[in-house]
């Protein structure tokens, strides 16, 4: 085990190193960098079928370019062309089920 920082090898169950003082214990570091918690394919594929048309599935999965896009679709026309967004969300809540698309915008993946 060494020291992500300076190199330095650590005795084992050291917690800070001794040369330039960082924390080294290995659990706290593991939390601290552990990804987020994944996100239901079942509950973004729902909201795409349901709520696309207001990009709820992709403000949910963190696409926030491709949500407010569909969005603003929606609004803009003041819901003339919702169903533009709606067949894209459509779509992409059913590539969400089959798995087409499997993880969210950080890559995490989805889970069942
Ligand atoms: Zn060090």
């Amino acid at each position: 085990m060494y020291c992500k920082k300076c190199g330095k090898k650590l005795e084992e169950g050291q917690q800070v190193c001794l040369s330039c003082g960082t924390l080294v214990n290995s659990q706290l570091n593991q939390q601290a960098t552990s990804p987020a918690a994944p996100k239901s394919k079942i509950a973004a594929g729902l909201f795409g079928i349901f709520l696309g048309a207001l990009g709820v599935h992709n403000f949910y999965l963190g696409y926030t370019g491709k949500a407010v896009a569909q969005l603003l679709i929606s609004i803009l026309s003041c819901g003339v062309l919702s169903f533009v967004s709606a067949i894209w969300g459509l779509i992409e809540g059913i590539l969400i089920l089959t798995g087409s698309i499997d993880r969210d915008a950080m890559g995490v993946l989805l889970k069942d």
